[in-house]
């Protein structure tokens, strides 16, 4: 009974900093209203916002593959075959499948978005994602790479997608335990001329 006072509380406390965008950043304020410093980030795990859908948490992780503007992208083959393949991988983890909301390529193609259910740290779904990433290896042909499943068939890379997967699961496994690859770098939010915050998500 306590408990769900409790959670009621705290998803109020959240609907009202939402409400009222509070700006500073503090413990209560989940929802962040800072950017992020495209030229500061290292491929790692990312919370990129905490939205409440009625009294449900729900995070939304970058999943950053590559540096931006920095390394190259991802292949745009490649990064199909990867969606395919991971958002299979997710959706049949015994263990969090039930948390899994999406699965989807950034339109920059530098890494993925992953919507949860829940307000996990990244550190929480580290292992999670080094074994989707690992488990792409392992991959003799992409999952719905059919015209009847897929809206672009013929655009799939699967040796790409393992290279790049393999770059990434190795990068994860050697800094797991380097804090940068959970926080990304902020700044403040870029307001357009007409005076519109600007999202990238
Ligand atoms: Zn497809």
């Amino acid at each position: 009974m306590i408990g769900t006072t409790y959670r009621n509380l705290i998803s109020y406390m959240l609907y009202l900093s939402g409400t009222f965008s509070i700006r500073r950043n503090s413990d209560m304020d989940l929802i962040p209203s800072f950017s992020v410093d495209h030229t500061k980030i290292v491929p790692g795990i990312f919370v990129s916002r905490v939205d409440v859908l009625e009294d449900q948490l729900v995070t939304t992780y970058d999943v950053r593959v590559t540096r931006p503007n920095i390394e190259p992208a991802i292949d745009v083959a490649a990064m199909h075959s990867l969606e395919h393949i991971i958002a299979t991988y997710l959706r049949n983890d015994s263990e969090w499948k039930d948390q899994v909301i999406y699965w989807g390529p950034m339109g920059c193609l530098t890494g993925f978005y992953l919507i949860l259910k829940g307000n996990h740290k990244p550190e929480e779904i580290y292992n999670l994602l080094l074994n989707a990433f690992k488990s792409v290896e392992e991959t003799e042909e992409v999952p719905g790479a059919l015209p009847v499943n897929c809206g672009n068939y013929l655009m799939h890379n699967l040796p790409m997608a393992k290279w790049q997967a393999r770059k990434f699961a190795q990068y994860l496994a050697e800094n797991a335990d380097n804090p940068a690859i959970f926080e990304y770098p902020k700044s403040e939010r870029l307001v357009t001329e007409d005076g519109r915050e600007f999202f990238d998500s």
